[in-house]
């Protein structure tokens, strides 16, 4: 009964209360507090549902990659979004501002704030699709995407493992657009703070269950099939927060069975941090390499 519940409200009551909390936050005046407390609230209660009542029970074994997920997390998350969308706002916002204001767009600054959040969702989420589906079909950007799909198992830490230049360009081209919209700051803060909610919630091993709120918003059932390595579902389901773009475009896929629980991706990944970053630009050297690798590590990969 209790499990019942938790599997059907988690995500949308996790996700409203997040959201309230950053909008307790904004009316203070006070978004970064309030936006890091409600990320440690969502990451605490997902890592105990995780193992109260995970998903996939072979996810939660250790896979070797703790500390190079987390170094992948602070180099991404932490300096690109921490720097670019929180940190370094009131300082960006020096040329973020005026630019935005030379721009002369075409945004709707007369609508109520709530409905210019999504449409700064829905905008924002356009590129965020178009990025994320370069970083699949396009080889020079997939070599970057490789090291978030190398993972073998889908939990909360592995959220922000993403090679922070393949961050970097995702954010660069949403927020350019909203800029180049005309959209507020208060725009952009609200944006970066779905995606880090939406993002944590999506890569939980929590079963839970979501009927139509898959139709519309990323979920972890959804991107568990874009982590599987069988192509005709790993390439699906791009979108970040919202399945619009999906829907628009045919990448849109779900279906009513389990998605695999072996998951990854066919090339090797060397295991060390420092040459998971240089991956990308020496891809041929390490796939020629007989050193440790993920594909040939004993301890748990491949
Ligand atoms: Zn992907």
């Amino acid at each position: 009964m209790i499990k019942s519940i938790l599997r059907w409200g988690s995500w949308p009551f996790l996700m409203v209360t997040c959201l309230m909390l950053f909008g307790v936050g904004m009316a203070l005046d006070l978004p970064i507090i309030f936006f890091n407390l409600a990320y440690v609230y969502l990451a605490l209660c997902l890592f105990f549902l995780e193992r109260f009542m995970p998903h996939e029970r072979a996810w939660l074994g250790s896979d070797g990659q703790l500390a190079q997920d987390l170094l992948h997390t602070l180099s991404s998350k932490g300096l690109v979004q921490g720097l670019l969308m929180f940190g370094g706002v009131i300082g960006l916002s020096n040329w973020l501002v005026p630019a935005a204001e030379a721009s002369r767009g075409i945004w709707p600054h007369e609508w109520p704030i709530a409905a210019q959040v999504i449409l700064g969702v829905v905008a924002g989420e356009f590129m965020l699709y178009w990025a994320h589906r370069l970083g699949h079909r396009w080889p020079p950007m997939w070599a970057f995407h490789a090291i978030h799909h190398s993972v073998k198992r889908l939990w909360i830490v592995n959220t922000g493992r993403f090679h922070f230049i393949d961050s970097l360009i995702s954010i660069v081209m949403a927020l350019g657009l909203l800029i180049w919209l005309g959209a507020p700051m208060e725009v952009v803060k609200w944006l970066s703070a779905v995606t880090a909610f939406i993002g944590l919630l999506t890569h939980c091993n929590v079963d839970m269950k979501f009927g139509p709120i898959s139709w519309l918003f990323n979920t972890p059932e959804l991107h568990r099939w874009h982590h599987s390595k069988d192509l005709r579902e790993g390439d699906k389901n791009y979108g970040e927060n919202v399945m619009l773009w999906d829907w628009v475009f045919r990448s849109y896929f779900n279906e009513d069975r389990r998605p695999p629980v072996d998951i990854g991706i066919k090339q090797p990944m060397p295991v060390p941090f420092r040459h998971q970053l240089l991956y990308p630009f020496r891809r041929n050297y390490y796939h020629s390499l007989k050193f440790k690798r993920m594909d040939k590590d004993p301890n748990v990969f491949y």
